[in-house]
């Protein structure tokens, strides 16, 4: 079984004691996890010191950073590097969110950059990709998708590629409360890994886990999750609510 993971995005929300005592509860009142299923919460980066310590000593639960700079260290004032993680303990960060994209103009070779900087100090990314709204429409999105992969992360070798996390996000459905249906995220999921295969092997291909993020929450969650491309989500909004997020979690295959 290829892991599958239920990853919370608390984006720019919650004080320190909110989001504290929301991760605690999540914790609580989750299920005893399998070897294969892991929990992820992606908090704000002032959070991350305190985040690790809630979670020391609890399996397969780890905290992600929302986003990394390029650059090992130097004159970035207010940037965060892979190095400063790693002296904390985390242990993932996502990589290209769409709103990263869009609001502070990242590029698929940005992203590449922060990819390789992140697992050559064993971070684990979790890379965002999908489609805008006019682009479904156009009914591109395959190849609009697959362009994100080839620039970002299929220079990578086939041990790198190995390491990371996706989660195919189509933009039209985050935040938005419009979830793509099991159907249409099944077909371009399934897509994605067809595209894995192309450029390395089944084997590889059979690895990686690729999310689904967009709108989940409690009442769609086992549906998305069911799929047999969909290794789990990447959850904004419900992930902010303790027991929508325990559903979530209870969703996992
Ligand atoms: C996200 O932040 O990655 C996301 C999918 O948000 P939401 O679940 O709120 O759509």
């Amino acid at each position: 079984m290829r892991i599958q993971i239920a990853a919370a995005n608390w984006k720019m929300n919650l004080t320190l004691q909110q989001g504290e005592q929301l991760l605690n509860e999540v914790l609580s009142k989750s299920k005893q996890l399998k070897d294969y299923e892991q929990i992820i919460f992606a908090v704000p980066a002032p959070y991350l010191q305190a985040a690790v310590n809630l979670v020391k000593g609890k399996k397969n639960v780890f905290i992600a950073a929302q986003n990394i700079y390029q650059k090992k260290s130097g004159a970035y004032t207010g940037e965060i590097s892979v190095e400063m993680l790693q002296s904390l303990g985390v242990t993932h960060t996502i990589i290209g969110h769409s709103e990263r994209r869009e609001y502070f103009h990242e590029t698929n070779e940005t992203l590449a950059k922060k990819i390789d900087i992140a697992l050559e100090h064993n971070i684990t990314p979790i890379f965002c990709c999908g489609e805008p709204l006019g682009i479904r429409e156009a009914g591109t999105q395959n190849a609009f998708v697959a362009k994100q992969l080839v620039e970002s992360i299929f220079h990578l070798s086939k041990n790198e590629i190995s390491k990371i996390v996706i989660a195919y996000e189509p933009i039209w459905a985050i935040g938005t409360g419009k979830t793509a249906t099991s159907e249409q995220a099944q077909e371009i999921q399934k897509y994605l890994r067809s595209q894995i295969v192309k450029h390395y092997d089944e084997k590889t291909a059979d690895i990686v886990p690729i999310l689904y993020g967009g709108s989940v929450k409690a009442a769609n969650a086992k549906e998305l999750f069911g799929q047999p491309d969909i290794d789990g989500g990447l959850v904004g909004g419900a992930s902010l609510i303790t027991d929508e997020f325990v559903s979530i979690i209870d969703a996992l295959k």
